[in-house]
């Protein structure tokens, strides 16, 4: 593991640091490489450019672990603007929502379960209106378990729903085999968070030699993989795997982060694959801020040198 990833992401958790570090307005300059705005506004602004460029979006509305059910309440009704919003610009038919059940629900005392799949269940309808679906971002191995099985729930009703898998947790190839079933959208990643031994590869090589197994579990299956990662060996893997099995284009995706290797997803869309773009956005930017940091510390000595140049 590079020596900075750990302690930065122990820091996405720090809300001292995250008080401290968002009250910087030159935060902003490095968010901005993320994050196109705070606003819905700015969130469908990018969407329309991107899908000018030929490329597809999922967009997220930034914010999680919730412990207040108002917050959760108000996070979904910005998801249901934010979908009436993409709608009215006709951008639905390349446009879908990331949700992190944290952030509706799933962390709240007793009835956290419930409070999130019936406010999920608003955001699947209210996508399935507006003519889209929604993808369950996964968040750290101990909401791995409520995740699957809300998603399950969700699916009964609503089965164009997406899931994500990480491939540096120990179960997740076994999650695959089960999840690549007809009709079932599944979004495979490395995983974003600081996981024990216990659950989790802890080396590099280990978590990619696991990406290329739930690749061939996901691509061999009948499901729709979505294929999320910047690592271009990943990348090439996945197109060779998708030939061996038979897979035409369109019968599975690509997925990357919003301005990460920008020029790399359109270069895939040139060939006839679908690329579609993360968008974040929204003021609660700092968690997922930090994580990005923490995969590539050359933008911390940006970052760092842009506060020391403000001083
Ligand atoms: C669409 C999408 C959705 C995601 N959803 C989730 C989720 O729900 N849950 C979750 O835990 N994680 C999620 N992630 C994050 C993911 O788990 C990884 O943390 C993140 O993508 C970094 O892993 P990587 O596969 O891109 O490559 P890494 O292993 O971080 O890097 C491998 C190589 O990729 C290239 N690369 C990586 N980053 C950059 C960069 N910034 N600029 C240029 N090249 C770069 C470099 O060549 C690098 O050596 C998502 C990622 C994407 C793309």
């Amino acid at each position: 593991m590079p020596l900075l990833r750990q302690p930065l992401l122990l820091l996405a958790r720090s809300q001292q640091v995250k008080k401290l570090v968002t009250a910087m307005p030159v935060s902003a300059g490095i968010v901005h490489n993320y994050v196109p705005g705070e606003s819905t506004e700015s969130a469908v602004e990018a969407t329309a450019g991107l899908v000018d460029d030929g490329l597809t979006v999922t967009l997220d509305f930034l914010g999680e672990d919730t412990l207040d059910a108002e917050q959760a309440e108000a996070t979904v009704a910005a998801y249901v603007d934010l979908l009436e919003q993409l709608a009215a610009r006709g951008l639905t038919r390349k446009a879908e929502v990331s949700v992190k059940l944290s952030a509706i629900g799933q962390a709240l005392p007793e009835k956290g379960r419930k409070i999130a799949i019936e406010n999920a269940r608003t955001i699947c309808r209210t996508a399935r209106n507006a003519g889209t679906t929604v993808t369950l971002d996964m968040e750290d191995h101990t909401t791995t378990d409520s995740t699957l099985s809300i998603l399950r729930e969700l699916r009964k009703d609503f089965p164009e729903t997406g899931a994500v898998l990480q491939s540096a947790l120990h179960r997740t190839e076994a999650d695959c085999r089960e999840l690549a079933h007809e009709g079932s959208r599944v979004r495979l990643c490395k995983g974003a968070y600081l996981e024990p031994e216990g659950v989790a590869f802890q080396e590099r090589v280990d978590i990619d030699k696991s990406y290329v197994r739930c690749l061939k579990v996901l691509l061999a299956g009948q499901g729709y993989p979505m294929i999320a990662t910047h690592d271009p060996r990943m990348v090439e893997i996945a197109a060779s795997l998708a030939s061996r099995y038979g897979r035409a284009q369109g019968t599975y995706e690509f997925q990357m982060l919003y301005g990460i290797r920008a020029t790399e997803q359109l270069r895939l869309t040139e060939t006839g694959e679908t690329m579609r773009v993360y968008i974040p956005y929204g003021t609660e930017w700092y968690g997922y801020l930090m994580r990005r940091l923490a995969e590539k510390p050359s933008n911390l000595s940006f970052f760092a040198k842009s506060l020391i140049s403000k001083k």
